[in-house]
């Protein structure tokens, strides 16, 4: 087994006005060779002089990396010839750096880490040199600019952690305000390190990698060149210390020179310029451009505010969104709604318009003013998107806008009822349809109102008004078969059937305890035990479930279901639909002899309870999410990690709220199960048999591992170590979840340390089903491998978070 050892060496170009030790402007772009003059280009008798902005902005970097600060900082010479550096040297720091022995916590798959600091000094940039078929042109713009660079120790392991610490870091020098973070235009490099050796026995010979200029390429090089110097460790050779280069078209890195050594550079004091000793004075200006950080600012996000740890994520990935979100709430809005519409027709607004928040005609001060003209009634939800729009074309505040529009929603009662009265007047038919218990009117009722009030009328209101004026609530029930509807042969076996006659049995029965003026409407999906379920039944269900929450004609929907594939299809429904506008309860019966009872509940609990999904048996509420079937005693289902027995988080909600149709549906979901498969690992278990499935298109696993997260990963044919090295070379992705009532989080044992580090994914407090079904429904939506592990990572961060607060 073998340990990776993976140090950064990073540079940022501090955003001062002027160059380190002359006056030039020190800026990007421009013509080549305007910002210039005779210190920066190093003519012979000029003096340097030290920028002392450059040096408080060093020394606030220092600072928020948690770093001791030295007595003094001594610039040095290093001494080496390249063109794009007129002086033969280059003014850095060396013996005695501004700064040592810092930190910055990252946590990567779960597994918390404290990355240490070796040192922050301060250096000038160099020139550029700009290659054109044979000519080498030279612009010396960028010579002098001030570059801060930071050297941690190799505490980091693979790319993904290393890419994961430089976009936290990144977030903390734009948050500070010292550098822009842009990698594309070199305001921050990165240059990396990597050593492998057999584990315990420390570091091996090293090399330096160099041109690695997206976040993508950290993860991309590090990941290959870890397994370059794996393979050759594994044949009994030597790793050659080198500085190779990424060749980002080929994606692999090639030799470049034999790494040179500190001496070579002949490092000496620089006679010109005096040691830099920070003061109290100094170090006082210095912390007064302390900034809330980003991590203590997600951290305060998640106690302050109720959202969910995605939602935190995303608002403090940048600081004018987190700034933002907050004068919102400060103005008065509702935190959630500012969140959610941030993160959805604010964002998607933004990406149409290649737009960035900062620099967009939307204010805070308008986003809360338009919340609050849809919270207080006077707009609704369709016409508050409307409204957003028009803030972005006609640049008016939304107040403005739906005057001048006249798009303010009719919400009194009073206005409304004549409407209605007429309405109901002139469709008697539809009346007495609806009357009888036939809910499909109620849609063309509403409909007309609508017309009457010239689209005015608030939706929701005319709903409301107009089951009053029925005197009628509607409960759909969507039957998927199981032994709820079904019925027990003279030989005692239990076959599927039709819930009609329990359903009409309810409806007239009186000692039920249900209002009288309850209507039942059946819609009937499938009629078979819930072991028999197929990707199109389930795509019936979830097209069914869709167009009836948009209706919004019932006040609750009831879905009667099996109870051995329920986890599933409830977990589904719930990453499917995180804010459904009413309650869906699921029931299910161990027996036709329960269903009577099971169903009468789950009737109850689909007209009382709040919107939200429910698993409803003998009796009891359950969270859709992490549900277990447990038949021994009463009680039926368990929740597995969860604190309170009803979970409200969120779905899949962050990037898709159209589902396709039906017939689209049934296709996604066949291509995603081809291509998913659930396992649970045994003892003797080959890795033989993942390769297998790898070889029939399996591309996403979800593993039910052992405990926490445990699993063989010996040299040995019952491990899977061979499997995740070849998942390695295909692409394939490996999500963890535990059989047993625990979270996995990868820690404790080395197995779980030889997991993470083999790329697999620890599901957190997620079931398997939950696990799979999210999966599931992720792969609906997305093709693109990356954003499949975000979503992945987010519905196991929000629901840890989630699950332990509720
Ligand atoms: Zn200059």
């Amino acid at each position: 087994m073998f340990q990776s050892y993976i140090g950064l060496e990073i540079h940022i170009q501090l955003t001062t006005a002027s160059k380190v030790f002359c006056g030039c402007r020190a800026a990007f772009g421009g013509e080549p060779n305007t910002n210039v003059c005779p210190v920066c280009l190093g003519y012979p008798g000029v003096l340097p002089a030290l920028n002392e902005e450059a040096m408080r902005l060093s020394y606030l970097v220092a600072r928020a990396l948690n770093c001791s600060l030295n007595e003094q900082a001594v610039f040095e010479r290093k001494n080496y010839f390249y063109p794009d550096m007129t002086k033969n040297y280059q003014i850095s720091q060396f013996a005695s750096p501004l700064a040592k022995e810092g930190f910055l916590d990252v946590a990567y798959r779960k597994h918390k880490k404290r990355i240490r600091i070796r040192e922050v000094h301060l250096e000038e940039d160099a020139g550029k040199m700009i290659h054109a078929g044979d000519l080498s042109l030279l612009d010396y713009n960028r010579a002098g600019t001030p570059l801060l660079e930071i050297v941690t120790e190799p505490d980091l392991e693979v790319g993904e952690e290393a890419e994961l610490f430089l976009q936290n870091f990144r977030r903390l020098v734009r948050y500070l305000g010292v550098c822009d973070g842009n990698m594309e235009e070199g305001s921050l490099r990165c240059d990396a390190n990597v050593s492998v050796n057999v584990r315990d026995r420390g570091l091996g010979s090293k090399v330096e990698i160099k041109n690695l200029n997206s976040f993508k390429f950290v993860r991309k090089a590090l990941n290959y060149e870890i397994e370059r110097q794996e393979k050759i460790l594994e044949r009994g050779g030597a790793v050659t210390q080198e500085t190779r280069l990424w060749n980002e078209n080929r994606d692999l890195t090639e030799g470049m020179r034999i790494k040179e050594s500190a001496l070579d550079y002949r490092y000496f004091p620089e006679p010109d310029l005096p040691p830099f000793r920070p003061d109290a004075a100094f170090l006082e200006t210095v912390d007064a451009m302390i900034v809330e950080l980003p991590r203590e600012r997600l951290r305060r996000f998640l106690t302050d505010y109720p959202l969910s740890e995605s939602q935190a994520d995303f608002l403090c990935a940048e600081k004018e969104t987190a700034d933002f979100f907050e004068e919102c709430v400060t103005l008065g809005a509702d935190p959630k709604a500012v969140a959610l519409w941030l993160a959805s027709d604010v964002r998607k607004l933004l990406n149409r318009r290649s737009e960035i928040l900062a620099k967009s005609p939307l204010t805070a001060a308008w986003l809360a003013e338009l919340l609050g003209l849809l919270s207080e009634g006077r707009i609704h939800g369709r016409i508050a998107k409307q409204v957003l729009e028009a803030v972005f074309e006609e640049k008016r505040s939304p107040g403005e806008l739906v005057r001048a529009h006249n798009w303010e929603q009719i919400t009194d009662p009073g206005r409304l009822e004549p409407l209605i009265a007429g309405v109901l007047e002139q469709e008697a038919a539809a009346v007495d349809q609806v009357r009888r218990g036939d809910a499909k009117p109620l849609g063309f009722l509403i409909g007309q109102i609508m017309k009457q009030s010239g689209g005015r009328a608030e939706p929701g209101l005319v709903r409301q008004l107009l089951k009053e004026k029925l005197g009628l609530t509607f409960i759909q029930v969507l039957a998927m078969g199981g032994a709820i509807g079904g019925s027990r042969t003279e030989e005692g076996v239990i076959v599927p059937g039709d819930l009609q006659p329990l359903i009409g049995k309810l409806t007239k029965s009186a000692g039920t305890g249900l209002s009288q003026n309850i209507r039942f409407e059946e819609v009937e999906i499938s009629r078979i035990l819930s072991e028999e379920i197929t990707p199109e039944d389930w795509a019936a269900l979830i097209s069914a479930l869709n167009g009836h929450l948009k209706e919004e004609n019932a006040s609750g929907i009831v879905v009667a279901h099996g109870t051995d594939t329920l986890a599933y299809t409830a977990s589904l429904l719930f990453w499917l639909f995180p804010e459904p506008t009413l309650p869906v309860v699921m029931t299910a019966s161990f027996s036709p002899e329960e269903a009577e009872s099971d169903l009468e509940y789950a009737l109850k609990a689909a007209s009382r309870e709040k919107p939200g999904i429910y698993v409803a048996l003998e009796g009891r509420l359950y969270s859709p999410l992490n549900i277990k079937f447990a038949r021994v005693g009463r009680g039926g289902f368990v929740n597995w990690n969860l604190a309170s027995p009803v979970y409200r988080g969120g779905g899949l909600t962050r990037l898709y709220t159209e589902l396709p149709g039906q017939e689209e549906l049934t296709r996604r979901l066949k291509d995603a199960l081809s291509r998913v498969c659930v396992l649970k690992i045994y003892p003797g278990m080959k890795g033989d048999y993942l390769i297998a499935l790898m070889n029939a298109g399996i591309r996403y696993f979800v593993l039910e591992l052992y405990d926490t997260g445990t699993a063989n990963l010996r040299e040995t044919p019952y491990s899977l170590k061979k499997a995740f090295l070849t998942g390695k070379e295909r692409g394939a992705r490996f999500f963890c979840t535990s059989q047993q009532e625990g979270i996995v989080d990868f820690s404790g044992y080395i197995t779980s340390h030889e997991l993470w580090r083999e790329k697999a994914v620890p599901m957190g407090s997620l079931t398997t089903e939950a696990a799979f079904t999210r999966l599931l429904a992720v792969l609906l939506f997305s093709e693109d491998e990356d954003e499949v592990l975000e979503l992945m990572e987010e519905a196991n961060a929000d629901f840890d978070s989630g699950a332990q607060s509720n």
